[in-house]
Formats: structure tokens, sequence, C-alpha cells
């Protein structure tokens, strides 16, 4: 049992890889549906077969939720929206009244949230509120929140005044919100930039202590981390099961896969793929084992991330020119996984962030 699986496990691997092939690549695959229309048929899927709520409960372990999404992903379906519930996140044991008003809702699917970090590079400082009695009265901008145009409350990075960054519960209809801008990126997927025009917002619309808004919300990017870094080597072994068939199909000179210059390039992507999955699969282990895991979801997402699209380029090359021909998967897959190398942190920030984990701090294992 190379991956060193549960039998629980074993049955969660199955039953996605049953609802990708039964259900999911055929909604996928139907140019026919409306985007919500698929995610509602997804999620209903997802229901039917006990994944959907994998992500709203606090108890699930790492390493389960590693197989769900890298099962679904290895399929190539891992990325269809309505898949997985949302979870609680930042607002995880929020107390009374921010549980019935926000979090509650949330994860029934009345209301959606966004999440509110990344600003723009030329602010003339960070998103700031000043406490008015009650209320806090935020100013500023946000420039790129995935689902930002629909979400009904954003949960943002703010500077309060005299307590540091918190994280603030902003209802995105509140007099002073504004949208700037609304934009799609390469994958696929929407966004918009909020500006912030003296809005008042409830005081206890802070979430947690004052002050420790980055260290709340790093805590819970670390699980973000792990989630992307899970989607990353099951799309890899879905980049891989593509190559492979390009390898072996009949050619008129015979198969592509019985060049030994072809044969080198696949296995040293064959070695990629393997080296990441460990990395991956090592660090959702330490994570359930309660241990600090933080430069190591560093490491896991970097790792996955960079593979899967170097794996990506590669597969490009060993299929040809075919393989950028609109429609085909792994011109999908391009536009799909280039993301990941700056979602959730890009790359060269985090590898210094890890320096920093090390150097300065004596955290983090090799
Ligand atoms: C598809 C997608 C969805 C996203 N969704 C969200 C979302 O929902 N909410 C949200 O808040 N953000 C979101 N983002 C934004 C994402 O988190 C940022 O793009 C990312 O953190 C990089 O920030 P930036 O774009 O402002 O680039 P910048 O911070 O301007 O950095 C540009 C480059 O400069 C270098 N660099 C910058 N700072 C450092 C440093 N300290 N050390 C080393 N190198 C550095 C890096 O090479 C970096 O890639 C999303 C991005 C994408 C692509």
């Amino acid at each position: 049992m190379p991956d060193f699986l549960s039998a629980e496990l074993l049955a969660l691997r199955e039953q996605c890889s049953k609802l990708a092939t039964d259900t999911l690549q055929a909604l996928r695959d139907d140019a026919s549906l409306a985007p919500d229309e698929r995610a509602s048929s997804v999620r209903k899927a997802s229901q039917a077969m006990g994944v959907y709520g994998l992500t709203q409960s606090q108890d699930t372990a790492a390493l389960t939720l590693l197989v769900a999404r890298e099962t679904l992903a290895a399929h190539g379906v891992g990325h269809l929206p309505g898949l997985f519930g949302a979870d609680a996140g930042i607002l995880h044991a929020v107390p009374e009244p921010l549980a019935s008003t926000h979090l509650a809702p949330m994860l029934a699917g009345d209301k959606r949230a966004g999440f509110a970090f990344t600003e723009p590079a030329d602010a003339p400082r960070p998103t700031w509120a000043r406490i008015d009695g009650d209320e806090l009265v935020v100013s500023g901008r946000k420039s790129y929140v995935t689902g930002g145009v629909h979400a009904h409350f954003l949960t943002a990075l703010v500077d309060v005044e005299g307590q540091g960054p918190s994280m603030v519960i902003i209802d995105t209809d509140r007099p002073g919100v504004s949208i700037e801008r609304r934009f799609a990126s390469l994958d696929g997927s929407h966004h918009a930039a909020f500006r912030f025009d003296e809005v008042r917002v409830p005081r206890h619309h802070a979430i947690g202590k004052p002050g420790d808004g980055r260290g709340r919300a790093l805590a819970k990017i670390s699980s973000v981390r792990r989630t992307v870094a899970a989607d990353c080597v099951g799309t890899a072994q879905w980049v891989m099961s593509v190559v492979t068939e390009a390898l072996q199909r009949e050619r008129r000179n015979g198969p592509l896969g019985q060049h030994d210059r072809v044969r080198l390039r696949f296995g040293e992507m064959r070695i990629l793929t393997y080296a990441a999955r460990s990395a991956v699969y090592r660090t959702a282990r330490l994570a359930d084992s309660g241990q600090d895991a933080v430069n190591e979801s560093i490491a896991a997402k970097v790792f996955a991330s960079e593979t899967v699209n170097t794996l990506v380029d590669m597969a490009v090359q060993l299929v040809g020119g075919e393989a950028l021909v609109e429609g085909h998967p792994l011109e999908a897959a391009i536009r799909r996984v280039r993301a990941s190398r700056l979602v959730e942190g890009d790359t060269d920030t985090l590898q210094v962030n890890l320096s920093r984990g090390f150097l300065d701090l004596g955290k983090g294992r090799l």
C-alpha cells in the first residue's frame, strides 16, 4: 500500500474516483450547461457521495482532505465549482452574534464570503480603521478578492488604530463599499477590487483579539496552502496520465515512448511527481500530529505548485503542437495551474518567509 492509507481513506479514494468518473467528468464536458447549473449539479452529486461536507467539519483530518482533493484533481475535476462546501476558515469559533449573522448562513450556502488580503501596490497605506464609539470606520482598498462580485461580506485584513492588524467582517452592502474593478483571471475564476470610503462596521465585527489579525489569517492560510498543494499533486498525476497515453499511442514509426530521449524527460516528470506527492503527504501527516507545520506547508505548496507548472510545460513539449490546440486537456491545464504559483503567497515571498522562519525563528524541518 504505497501511501500507507487506512482502509477508510482507501474507501474515500474509491468514492471520489467513482464520483469523478460516474458524474463529474460528464458535467465538466457538457458545454450546454451554464456555470451556475454546472455548479449546482456538481454540488448535488458531491453531497450525495458525502464529499461536499468534508471541508465543513473542523474534525476532518488534513490527510482526509488531501486524499479527497488529490483524487478528484487526478481525474481532472478537482477545480469544478460546487465540489466542496464553504469552510468556516477565519470565522471558526466566532462568538454570537457573528456565529448566527455570518458563520451559519455562510456554511449553509445562503451567504457568500470573500477573502480580502491583497492590496494594490500603489495604495498610500494599508487598509485602516479608526474607532468611533461602537463602530470601526474603515478606509482603503483591496485589489484581488476571488468571488468578490457576489460576496455578501468580506473578511478583510484591516489595520485598526491603536490595535494593529485585525480581521474585520465588512458587509458589502454597507455605504462606502464600492467595487472599483471586476475581472477574470487566466484560470477562468472571477474577482473584484474593492474600495472602502469611511465604511462604518460594528466594532464586534473585528474577529479575535485586537491586533492578532495577521496571525489569525496566517493560521488559516496554512491549511489553504495545503489545499493548493493537494490540488497540484492531483493535477500532476492527471498530467502524467495524459502524457502516458500520448507516449503509448501508435505512430507511423512506433510510439513516442520508445525513444530514449523521450524516456529521459518522462522519467524526470515521474520523479518530480513522486517527490511532490511525498512532500505533500508528509506535511499532511505532520499537521494531523498536532505539530507546527507552518513552514512545511509553505514548502509543500511552493514545491507542488512549481512542480505542476513544470510538468504541464514538459507535457506540452512531449505531446507537441496538438497540446496547444484550444480544447486539448493540456491547453486547459496551462491556464488552470499558472495561478497556483501566486495564490496564497507567491513563490518568492514564501521562500523568503521560509528562510526567515529558520534563520530568525529556528522553525521548520528538512
Ligand atoms: C487566481 C488568483 C486568485 C486570488 N485570490 C485572492 C483572494 O481571494 N484574496 C486575496 O486577498 N488575494 C488573492 N489573490 C492575490 C494573490 O494572493 C497575490 O497575487 C499574491 O499574493 C502576490 O501579490 P501581488 O499580486 O500583489 O504581487 P506583489 O506583492 O506586487 O509581488 C510581485 C512579485 O514580487 C516579488 N515579491 C514581492 N514581495 C516579495 C517579498 N517580500 N519577498 C520576495 N519577493 C517578493 C515576487 O516575485 C512576487 O511574485 C489571488 C491571485 C490570483 C492569481
